[in-house]
C-alpha cells in the first residue's frame, strides 16, 4: 500500500488528431465539432475542470488548431485557470508523450491520460480510477466486459470461428499511472522506435507493469466517425435546456396639457399629452427596454440617448424595432411581448385591438403573441392625479444553444 504518499494528479487530454474517419477535413477535427451547441472537447474539458479534487490539465493539441483550441476552453464552464496546453506529435503514443513532458517539472505524483473524444465521462469514473490508484496500482485502466458474441472473419468474408468473449474487455480511457514509471515507458518506447501503440495501458505492458483493471463506463465511448457525432449531438440535444428568457421594463412620462397621447404607436386624442424628447410612447420605452434585458443589451438610453437630437419627436416604433433586430442578431425567437398601460385617462380600451396589431407588426409575431392591458391608479398618486402615465412591460424570448 502506497497510500500514505503524497497524491497529485497531472491530467494528459490528447486532442492532437487530424479525425479524418469523422468525416471531411473542410468540417475541422472531430475534437472540436458542436454537439450539444458546444465543442466535444469542451464536454470533456468541462467533467475534469469540475472534478472536485487537485489537479493540472494539459491538452496536446496539434499546431494548427491553437484558435479552435482558445474558443473550446473559452467555453468551459469549470475553472479553466489549470488547463494548459502543448503541442502533440505524429502519432498519438507520441503525443501523449509531449505531454507527460510539459507535465515533467511539476512534481506530479499520478497522471490520467484521457481521449478528447470520449466527453461523457463522469465524476464517478474519475473517482473510481483515482481510488484505485490511491490504493497503490501502478497502472489502472477502465474497461468494459465485451458482451457481443465475437467471431473471426477470414478475407473473403466468411467466419472462420466464434472467439470466446470470457476475459475479453474493451479499453477505454481515462488510462491512469504513478507518473515516473509511465513517463519512463514513454521514453523507452520512442528511444526504441516504437511509435505505433494505439494506448498507453499496451505500453505500460510492454514496460512490464500490472495494470489494474476498473469498472468502465457504457456512456464512455469514443467519437470516432461522423455518425457517432451527430448521435452524440442528439442524445445532448434531447437533455438540453430551453434557453427561454424573461425581461422586464418600466417606464413614466410626464403628463402636461396638450391634444393627445401615442401609446403602443396610436394617436388618442386627449385632452393633456405625454412629454418627452421623442414621442413619449412609454408603453414602446418600457417593452424595448424588456426586449433589450433578455441579451444584456443594456437599456433604451444607452442606444438612443436623450441628448441626441436626432431622436427629437422621432416615433418610438424605431426603438422598439431596433432592439427587435438587435434580439434577432443574438439568435433570440421573440415568444410574447405583454404591457401593462397605467393611467387615469384617456381610456385604452377602445384602442387596444390597434395597439397589438401594431405590437405584432413591429416584432414580427402573430397577434396572440402581444398583450396590451391598462388599468386606472385608483386616483393614488401621480397617476391618480393626472400627472403621467407609467407602463410595464414584459417580453419572452427564446435563444439558440443550451444556456450555458
Ligand atoms: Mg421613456
Amino acid at each position: 500500500m502506497q497510500a500514505k504518499e503524497q497524491f497529485s494528479c497531472g491530467i494528459v487530454i490528447v486532442a492532437a488528431g487530424r479525425g479524418e474517419r469523422a468525416g471531411s477535413l473542410r468540417d475541422g477535427p472531430k475534437q472540436y465539432r458542436p454537439i450539444g451547441g458546444r465543442p466535444v472537447i469542451t464536454h470533456t474539458l468541462d467533467v475534469f475542470a469540475t472534478w472536485p479534487r487537485e489537479k493540472r490539465i494539459v491538452v496536446v493539441i496539434h499546431p494548427d488548431d491553437e484558435t479552435l483550441f482558445d474558443d473550446a476552453r473559452s467555453q468551459v464552464s469549470g475553472d479553466t485557470s489549470s488547463i494548459t496546453f502543448t503541442h502533440g506529435g505524429p502519432t498519438r503514443q507520441l503525443s501523449v508523450f509531449a505531454g507527460l513532458k510539459a507535465l515533467e517539472k511539476s512534481g506530479i505524483s499520478h497522471v490520467m491520460i484521457h481521449d478528447a473524444v470520449r466527453p461523457f465521462i463522469d465524476h464517478a469514473l474519475l473517482d473510481r480510477c483515482f481510488l484505485a490508484l490511491a490504493e497503490g496500482s501502478d497502472a489502472v485502466l477502465p474497461a468494459i466486459a465485451v458482451a457481443d458474441t465475437l467471431k473471426r472473419g477470414s478475407p473473403d468474408g466468411k467466419v472462420v470461428e466464434t472467439v470466446s468473449r470470457t476475459g475479453l474487455f474493451g479499453a477505454q480511457t481515462p488510462q491512469c499511472f504513478r507518473f515516473l514509471p509511465i513517463l519512463d515507458a514513454h521514453a523507452n518506447a520512442a528511444a526504441s522506435g516504437r511509435s505505433d501503440f494505439t494506448d498507453d495501458a499496451s505500453i505500460a505492458e510492454w514496460a512490464g507493469l500490472p495494470v489494474t483493471l476498473v469498472e468502465g463506463l457504457a456512456d464512455n465511448v469514443k467519437l470516432t466517425i461522423k455518425r457517432d457525432i451527430a448521435m452524440a449531438d442528439e442524445k445532448l440535444s434531447r437533455n438540453r435546456l430551453p434557453d427561454v428568457r424573461t425581461g422586464n421594463g418600466y417606464d413614466v412620462h410626464q403628463l402636461v396639457e396638450g391634444d393627445g397621447v401615442t401609446l403602443c404607436g396610436i394617436f388618442i386624442p386627449h385632452d393633456q399629452k405625454l412629454l418627452g424628447h421623442s414621442d413619449a410612447d412609454v408603453a414602446l420605452h418600457a417593452l424595448t427596454d424588456a426586449l433589450l434585458a433578455t441579451c444584456g443589451a443594456g437599456d433604451i438610453g444607452d442606444h438612443f440617448p436623450p441628448s441626441d437630437p436626432q431622436w427629437k419627436g422621432a416615433a418610438s416604433r424605431i426603438f422598439l424595432e431596433h432592439a427587435a433586430r438587435i434580439v434577432r442578431d443574438n439568435g433570440g425567437t421573440i415568444m410574447n411581448a405583454d404591457i401593462s398601460l397605467i393611467a387615469e385617462a384617456p381610456k385604452v380600451g377602445p384602442h387596444r385591438l390597434a395597439m397589438r396589431e401594431n405590437l405584432a407588426a413591429m416584432l414580427g409575431i402573430s397577434l396572440d403573441r402581444c398583450s396590451v392591458k391598462a388599468t386606472t391608479n385608483e386616483k393614488i398618486g401621480f397617476v391618480g392625479r393626472r400627472e403621467g402615465i407609467a407602463a410595464i412591460a414584459t417580453a419572452t424570448v427564446v435563444y439558440a444553444g443550451d444556456g450555458k
